[in-house]
């Protein structure tokens, strides 16, 4: 089995890096991909970690958005096997880590207003030097007895409308050219995601396929059966690989490593184009 799309500490996961491909190993997977939100720092200790029977894919998840709209579309754009030395790459995603400070402290301002007990400094202590996101903020307001769960949090009483403030994230053009001047590969997450609020129109696909656009992420739990048809049909047209994936977060989320995996035919293409670093192979 084949998973490309998972987080850890280094963002809003759960797992230590090694506990994340330990996990892996231990659901059978043949290959996971650590994507972390806008950061590569959880690599090294993936890959020191990694358990025999697995080969890890490096890769990260980007915060970008689509101006082709007013207000801006956010968008996640998966990036494998990247040159994570690459200067402009680098300095795009720090860019976005403090932004992501800056929207998260926003966040916590806009709860204390109205009176709820949260604090900034609490919120980034949980994250632990990791990249900081609405999950910690969430988790906050757990530990604060405000709500139960983090599905909770995310409902249009909290941080799902109520509490909601944009951050500054990539251009998505842009991104992907970065993404492939580091010899990266990349992916479109959950493109269709529907329940997560506005998805972008199948010509913003269209496009971004031929700035260099890979693939897109097709089996994801956020999209219902005939969106995963559609974002497949519109890969195909394209001339696009399409990934499954479960986006697996620890205990911020209900799904499991390997609920939806990627085909192994999909997987050689991924790894055929990329360039900057390879995968690492289980000893
Ligand atoms: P951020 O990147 O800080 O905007 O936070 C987005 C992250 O929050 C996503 O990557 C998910 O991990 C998580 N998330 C978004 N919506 C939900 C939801 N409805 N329930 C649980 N987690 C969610
Ligand atoms: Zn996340
Ligand atoms: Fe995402
Ligand atoms: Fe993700």
């Amino acid at each position: 089995m084949i998973d490309l799309h998972a987080h850890s500490t280094a963002s809003d996961g759960t797992l230590r890096p090694a506990e994340l491909v330990a996990a892996g190993a231990a659901a059978g997977l043949r290959v996971l991909a650590v994507t972390d939100h806008d950061t590569t720092s959880g690599w090294t200790e993936a890959a020191d970690a990694l358990p025999p029977g697995l080969d890890l894919v490096r890769g990260a998840e980007l915060s970008c958005r689509w101006s082709g709209t007013s207000p801006p579309v956010p968008l996640h754009l998966l990036a494998y096997l990247f040159d994570p030395a690459e200067p402009e790459l680098a300095a795009a995603l720090a860019r976005v880590r403090a932004a992501r400070e800056v929207r998260g402290e926003r966040i916590v301002e806009l709860l204390r207003a109205d009176g709820h007990p949260i604090s900034w400094p609490e919120v980034l202590a949980d994250a632990a030097g990791g990249t900081v996101g609405r999950p910690h903020i969430a988790r906050a307001l757990i530990r604060a007895g405000l709500v139960e769960t983090t599905a909770e949090a995310f409902d249009a009483r909290w941080l799902g409308s109520r509490y909601r403030s944009p951050k500054v994230d990539i251009d998505v053009f842009t991104a992907v050219r970065l993404v492939r001047r580091a010899g990266g590969v990349p992916v479109f997450a959950h493109p269709r995601a529907t329940r997560r609020g506005r998805v972008v129109p199948d010509s913003l696909i269209v496009e971004l396929a031929a700035v260099g656009l890979a693939g897109l992420e097709a089996d994801h739990e956020d999209h219902s059966p005939a969106e995963r048809a559609h974002v497949r049909a519109l890969a195909a047209e394209l001339g696009l690989l399409v990934t499954g994936s479960s986006d697996f977060h620890g205990a911020h989320k209900t799904v499991a490593l390997g609920a939806f995996t990627t085909a192994p035919e999909a997987y050689d293409r991924l790894v055929a184009q990329a360039s900057g670093v390879t995968p690492v192979l289980s000893g």
